[in-house]
């Protein structure tokens, strides 16, 4: 409440027109490191003689690094906020988008208008655009060579004290960027502004929701779980959402189920609203898939319970979706246990052991490629935490540290998906090849007979699932304790 007050009062009495809307660090969710780190730049305009006794040396450039729509102009203005300083931004991009030439003098215009307001800080937004290592030739490249020439001269030829200036740069690269830029007395300082974390998205969704009539019922717990992933910018998405769909119903508060149904549209798009018409094989093919994933998290302890079921494809979800409820405690915990990751393995090869099971080997689909490609990150990410089961144990422990990206290498169900550092042979590849390899098939075999054993209870959700279109949490349970095999319903009871 004091800092809104001060925050109007501070709008009120603001004479610097270069930003429209002052910003604090209470704006901006999350990054609590970040913002420890930034008050060194907050104290020096602040308190410059305390700053000047402490012996620091005037912080010149700062850099933010980190995925984009997470919030680094957002800090950078925040900063010019706390700081009360004025804040002038721009974007590297458009330096050289510009004619030929113009670049430079772009980067001249910019300081020499910080000159003319100091105290400020000018913030440079993709600075990655023309600060890119120099690797010669090419026209573009000269042109990227000046503006960036200019950019060090400038940078070189002010005193941050003298002149209360300081100069932040955003990029989500800082290993593309020319190693002049980051030389002492320029962009030598980094802060990583990182996508938030459980309690990021939490206090990103009060901040958004901040200035709302929202109903007192809300749940910010949940929210922050469902949105698992989402960057800042998708979070302010979702608040803005759930506010339209409030209002368009006619409600004045924004409810928790604006913001779930909110959440529901920014991970799998809008549900199409006439019911798009999807062939009866296709569709069959959906309830069959769906109904195998449902059934095996549903079997699985450790998993989550379903939320619902659907077959009704929506626009960036093109097939049927399976959603579990929310694992609070995962999030805050962040720890993953050998026995969630094995039975996760379980569900994410289950829609294609449903789809064997039902249509036959020869009518198998390329539609559970994704999730294929998901099991095998899984059993990868196993194996190289150390939770193998493979009689060489020690040996395969010691191989953890790889490089192995699973996302760069699509769907490859060959040899060799391990990338090889210089201090590791091709046979300790192929060995955990086929660690992989054969913990994929393990499981796949697993889940096949598992849900063989339940085949009554597969076939009913099957027809439920044609029927019905959608099927909540509770209608699966329902059919799953009914005719479910009472082996696998034991840990139920
Ligand atoms: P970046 O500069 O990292 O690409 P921005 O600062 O431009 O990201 O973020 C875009 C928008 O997303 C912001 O204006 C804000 O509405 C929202 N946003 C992003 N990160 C956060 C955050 N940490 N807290 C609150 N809002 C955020």
């Amino acid at each position: 409440k004091r800092v809104r007050d001060v925050r109007r009062k501070l709008k009120r009495e603001s004479k610097v027109q270069l930003s429209d809307e002052i910003i604090f660090f209470d704006d901006v969710a999350g990054n609590k490191q970040a913002k420890i780190e930034l008050m060194e730049v907050v104290d020096f305009f602040r308190t410059p003689e305390k700053f000047r006794a402490s012996g620091a040396r005037a912080p010149k450039g700062v850099l933010l690094v980190g995925p984009p729509g997470n919030g680094k102009t957002l800090m950078a203005r925040a900063v010019a906020g706390e700081s009360g300083v004025a804040f002038i931004s721009s974007s590297a991009a458009e330096f050289i988008e510009m004619y030929m030439g113009l670049g430079a003098a772009r980067v001249r215009d910019l300081f020499n208008t910080a000159r003319s307001v100091a105290p400020c800080i000018i913030f440079i937004d993709e600075l990655d655009a023309v600060g890119r290592q120099r690797q010669g030739g090419g026209r573009s490249n000269d042109e990227r060579d000046n503006t960036v020439n200019q950019l060090l001269s400038e940078m070189d030829g002010f005193e941050a004290e003298q002149q209360g200036i300081v100069v932040m740069g955003a990029t989500n690269r800082k290993d593309v960027l020319d190693a002049a830029l980051t030389r002492p007395g320029r962009f030598d300082r980094s802060i990583e502004v990182r996508r938030p974390d459980f309690q990021g998205r939490l206090e990103a969704v009060k901040v958004h929701l901040r200035d709302k009539p929202v109903s007192s019922d809300i749940d910010y717990v949940t929210l922050a779980s469902l949105m698992g992933g989402m960057s800042g910018a998708q979070i302010a998405g979702v608040a803005n959402t759930a506010c339209f769909l409030a209002s368009r119903e006619g409600r004045d508060e924004v409810g928790q189920s604006d913001l779930t149904a909110a959440i529901e549209q920014a991970k799998y798009g809008r549900a199409y609203d006439q019911g798009r018409f999807v062939g009866a094989a296709r569709r069959r093919r959906f309830a069959v898939m769906e109904a195998g994933i449902s059934l095996a998290a549903t079997l699985l302890p450790a998993i989550e319970p379903v939320d619902y079921i659907t077959i009704q494809p929506s626009l960036r979800s093109p097939l049927g979706r399976t959603v579990l409820k929310p694992h609070v405690g995962r999030y805050t915990t962040g720890v993953w246990t050998y026995r969630y990751l094995r039975e996760q393995l379980l569900v994410a090869l289950a829609g294609r052991a449903a789809e064997e099971l039902v249509m036959g080997r020869e009518e198998l689909s390329s539609l559970n490629q994704d999730r294929l490609q998901f099991a095998r990150q899984i059993a990868f990410k196993i194996m190289n935490s150390g939770m193998s089961e493979h009689p060489d144990y020690e040996h395969i422990r010691g191989l953890g540290q790889n490089n192995y990206d699973p996302s760069s290498e699509p769907g490859r169900f060959t040899m060799y998906t391990v990338t090889l550092d210089s201090n590791q042979s091709r046979s300790e590849a192929i060995d955990m090849d086929m660690e992989v390899e054969a913990r994929l098939n393990g499981s796949y075999r697993e889940v096949l007979s598992m849900l063989q054993r339940n085949r009554a209870a597969l076939d009913a959700l099957i027809e439920q699932l044609l029927a019905k279109e959608k099927l909540s949490g509770e209608e699966v349970v329902e059919v799953v304790e009914k005719l479910g095999h009472p082996k696998d319903l034991e840990h139920r009871a």
